[in-house]
């Protein structure tokens, strides 16, 4: 059976795994084994995070197990922190080139390779959870994904959501727009691009330096992610407030696979890889939901002293103000930047009508 086959007609009743991905047509005579019986397979995978973190490591974790368990032991996979590999911002480079087999990492990483990666894993005011998986598996997402990293050599997947992310640590307090004039804070992605707009110095940081550039006033605050991961991080230790979100409100990690490596694996490996994958991504989004339930439990009995806060309404209208003149400049000097974000502002369009009857007024009236 041909590998399209396979895909095509085998485990999700006909639903293709992954959108376009894995239905790509091959070469002719390409020499690919339809099936792994006698073959061994070892990959190496390149995370973007310091060693044994918390959450994010367990999905590339689990995938190496669900993989080795699945395979019978004939496709194994090595998984590196960026504590060994040494280059956190470097996995795109080391899985293009096949130093890696593939990397478990975020794509707006690489927004200065291609600037359209900055929108695929989430947008400031943009889609949240379950809108985003809408859009990338029965939105005709995974196609735009497929568009964007192809082109690289590249095939990009889910790897697991945060859900919200929070909008920060600060050692001061923000009380207008003004108060980011001159604000040294980490950010990556649109986001931080959108404060630089109104003074503030966006610094992009890896995870294992943030504490210390706290620490040090080398940055005035931080950006991570939520209560289930930032606590561990220790920023409550050395700030005072800390704000709700806007800039990331659903953000996917991505496994990023070195396109050729892909395609010369047999096909039922190939299958065993997407839906681990796929299952590790569901477990790692379920992981930081409950994750962020304790982290706000901790917070609030063993921090009392932390404020948790609101940016005033008059930063937010600025702030969403400023999101949409960064996206149409994107939009207008980018013809892949403009489809991927046109096509994702029309679906957010009819989903949230559906979101507002449906999620939004359940949560008004529980
Ligand atoms: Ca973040």
């Amino acid at each position: 059976m041909k590998r399209r086959d396979v895909l095509r007609t085998g485990l999700l009743s006909g639903v293709a795994l992954f959108g376009a991905a894995c239905q790509q047509k091959r070469p002719e005579g390409g020499g690919q084994p339809a099936a792994s019986a006698h073959v061994r397979v070892h990959w190496r995978l390149a995370t973007s995070w310091p060693p044994n973190f918390p959450i994010f490591e367990h999905g590339p974790r689990r995938l190496a197990e669900l993989l080795e368990r699945l395979s019978g032991g004939r496709f194994t996979l090595e998984v590196d922190s960026a504590g060994k590999h040494k280059a956190p911002f470097g996995v795109f480079d080391m899985v293009r080139s096949g130093t890696y087999h593939m990397g478990h990492t975020a794509a707006y990483y690489w927004k200065g390779k291609e600037p359209a990666m900055a929108l695929l894993t989430t947008v400031p005011f943009g889609m949240n959870v379950w809108e985003q998986y809408a859009w990338l598996f029965y939105g005709g997402g995974m196609e735009l994904m497929e568009k964007v990293f192809r082109p690289h050599g590249l095939l990009s997947f889910p790897a697991g959501n945060t859900g919200v992310q929070m909008g920060g640590w600060f050692r001061k307090e923000i009380r207008s727009v003004h108060d980011f004039r001159g604000l040294k804070i980490r950010i990556p992605g649109l986001g931080g691009e959108v404060l630089a707009r109104l003074g503030a110095e966006p610094i992009t940081l890896p995870a294992g330096e943030l504490y210390t550039a706290l620490e040090k006033r080398v940055i005035d605050a931080v950006e991570w992610v939520s209560p289930a991961i930032d606590l561990l991080m220790g920023f409550q230790e050395i700030s005072e407030y800390y704000y709700l979100g806007w800039h990331e409100p659903a953000a996917e990690l991505q496994y990023l696979v070195n396109e050729r490596a892909f395609e010369e694996l047999p096909a039922d490996f190939q299958a065993m890889l997407l839906v681990a994958m796929k299952e590790t991504a569901l477990d790692t989004t379920s992981e930081f939901f409950a994750r962020n339930i304790e982290g706000l439990e901790t917070l609030r009995t063993k921090y009392p002293l932390v404020k948790v806060l609101r940016f005033p309404d008059e930063v937010i209208a600025e702030l969403k103000r400023q999101t949409q003149l960064l996206l149409n400049e994107y939009a207008a000097r980018d013809s892949l930047f403009r489809q991927v974000w046109d096509h994702q502002r029309r679906f957010l369009e009819r989903a949230r009508q559906w979101t507002e009857i449906s999620e939004y007024y359940y949560l008004t009236i529980r």
